[in-house]
């Protein structure tokens, strides 16, 4: 059924089935974003005879307890909680309070705990029964909060304790659970949801946000790899933003609609938003966590954050808007970075996608230069792939072929990565390799793919090349490690490079017993080095390169 949902619906599963084996959770984990069972007690009194959970042997702790560390153990987002007003005295809710916080110090699974106070049915058992009050869900809140920590998600439901909100989050709460448009609670039929936009203003009231979540929380939406299977982790990336919340439109860079006005409830700007702004707007140059800040600024300081932008553009640009006739001139697709976006490079894995491998000779480089000229274009911008056969010369080669055809023409280049290279192969620092190209100067450096090889969880992603960089300025070898001025004990491309040599073939054993193997000698059959030598659409004439 999980499966079924996910696949035809897209809504991501969060399942409560009750007690489960270790099986049970393992399969369902590959169909959900996460599970859950309400603890309700550690309390055995409860389970004896009179009291709520006699009779009921999936309702004993220790069996609610044993499923709950084996979700931990598999790596399942897990939501739990107790119940309260059910015969239980106030030092049992601790000791199940201190039993939920003692498993996800073991697991860190616990995404977040329900503090659910009960309410008497007609036509039950409990009919009669004393429901917990006001102050008894408060102290319970906040004694929950103590317990666990300002980081857990502490969550009541709202249809449970209605007109008392700011009570609430004012006694530790931070969540308001799942609200549904089209199902009531199926417990507590009773109880209608609130309406969100209702929730939403009285939260605002309180200095808070009332932000749409996804089934899983945002931090184990950010970490997919750890807390997901596959084809959910997939779908919880589409579904959350930057910071792992639930995306509230699918309006993303590129559509032709314009974006929906953000709602703006929260009547003060954030003050730290305001510094960082203030900072901004007068020039100061802004650090890390700044920065951060600003991109994850929603309602009122999303609004104060991009009226500070357009007011800056204002003063720089006034009413005019600008724009270049250019034309891209992507010289090869022949890539050996594995970039795990890329839609456009040809490797060994992919050569058959996409169409053929290419790498345009110097004179159809010209061509569509100057073809670009006759057609108004004033600039080309030039990317490629990162080819193993490319040096430093074969990009400055590419500049002097285009000015030479086209004098006047505005050449913006290289990526970040092809500079990289280039300056490596040709063992000059970063700095001066742009000069190194002489009458064939670049004006303008490309960006690449909004590639950052400082945001720490895309690190393991990066190819090695990026990871090689960032040991520090002095790194500036991408394709040669051994090159490396000062290499890193914690540096990949050193550590795996055995030679100076070609960067092709080093993951083959035989090649990398041997140092500088060169195409034509290597016997691999895996080889991919010499089927992109002869793969290619045009030779590269007269074209400098790094053969050896
Ligand atoms: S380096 Fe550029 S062309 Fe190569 S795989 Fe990465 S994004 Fe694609």
């Amino acid at each position: 059924m999980c499966g079924l949902v996910l696949r035809e619906t897209g809504l991501l599963p969060h399942a409560n089935p009750g007690v489960m084996t270790r099986e049970e959770i393992a399969g369902l984990r590959e169909v959900t974003a996460s599970q859950g069972i309400m603890l309700e007690s550690t309390s055995e009194r409860l389970c004896e005879k009179g009291g709520v959970h006699y009779g009921s042997p999936d309702k004993h702790p220790a069996v609610r307890l044993e499923t709950i560390r084996l979700a931990g153990e598999l790596k399942v987002p897990f939501t739990t909680g107790i119940l309260i007003g059910i015969g239980e005295t106030r030092e049992e809710r601790i000791e199940a309070l201190q039993a939920i916080r003692d498993l996800h110090e073991a697991h860190g699974h616990i995404q977040e705990v329900i503090v659910q106070n009960f309410r008497a049915k007609p036509d039950t058992k409990r009919a009669d029964a004393d429901e917990p009050d006001l102050d008894d869900l408060l102290w319970t809140i906040a004694t929950a909060r103590l317990i666990l920590g300002p980081d857990m998600n502490i969550q009541a439901p709202p249809n449970l304790s209605p007109g008392v909100y700011p009570r609430l989050i004012g006694a530790g709460l931070n969540d308001w659970g799942g609200i549904s448009p089209v199902t009531p609670d199926h417990v507590n039929p009773e109880a209608p949801w609130p309406a969100i936009d209702e929730l939403a203003r009285l939260s605002a009231e309180m200095g808070k946000l009332l932000v749409n979540r996804l089934a899983v929380y945002p931090a184990y939406a950010r970490a997919p790899d750890t807390w997901l299977a596959p084809e959910v982790a997939t779908q919880v990336r589409r579904m959350s933003d930057a910071e792992g919340f639930a995306r509230d439109d699918d309006w993303a860079p590129g559509n032709t609609e314009p974006p929906p006005a953000p709602r703006v409830l929260a009547r003060e700007v954030d003050p730290e938003i305001a510094r960082i702004v203030d900072r901004a707007t007068a020039g100061q140059r802004l650090d890390h966590p700044e920065i951060v800040r600003l991109f994850a600024a929603r309602d009122a300081d999303y609004r104060h954050v991009t009226g500070a932008a357009n007011a800056l553009r204002q003063a720089v640009s006034g009413d005019v808007v600008r724009y270049v006739v250019n034309r891209n001139i992507n010289y090869t697709n022949i890539c050996y970075f594995r970039c795990r976006f890329c839609a456009f490079s040809k490797g060994r894995t992919h050569e058959d996608l996409r169409g053929a491998p290419y790498d345009l000779a110097l004179e159809e480089v010209a061509r569509r230069a100057v073809e670009a000229w006759q057609r108004g274009a004033t600039e080309v911008c030039l990317q490629g792939g990162i080819h193993p056969d490319y040096t430093g010369e074969t990009y400055a080669a590419i500049c002097r072929a285009i000015k030479a055809a086209v004098p006047g023409m505005h050449i913006h280049a290289f990526s970040p990565l092809e500079v990289t290279q280039g300056a490596a192969t040709l063992q000059k620092p970063l700095s001066v390799f742009p000069g190194a190209t002489e009458a064939g100067r670049p004006r303008h450096l490309a960006g690449h793919g909004g590639r950052d090889p400082r945001r720490r969880g895309a690190r393991h992603h990066l190819p090695r090349q990026d990871q090689h960089r960032r040991n520090g300025s002095t790194c500036s070898a991408p394709r040669t490690g051994s090159a490396c001025a000062r290499p890193r004990p914690s540096c990949t491309a050193t550590s795996r490079r055995r030679s100076p040599g070609r960067a092709i073939c080093w993951r083959c054993a035989t090649c990398r017993s041997r140092p500088a193997a060169s195409p034509s000698s290597c016997r691999c059959p895996s080889c991919t080095w010499k089927r992109r030598c002869t793969a290619r659409a045009a030779p590269a004439a007269g074209r400098p390169s790094a053969r050896r």
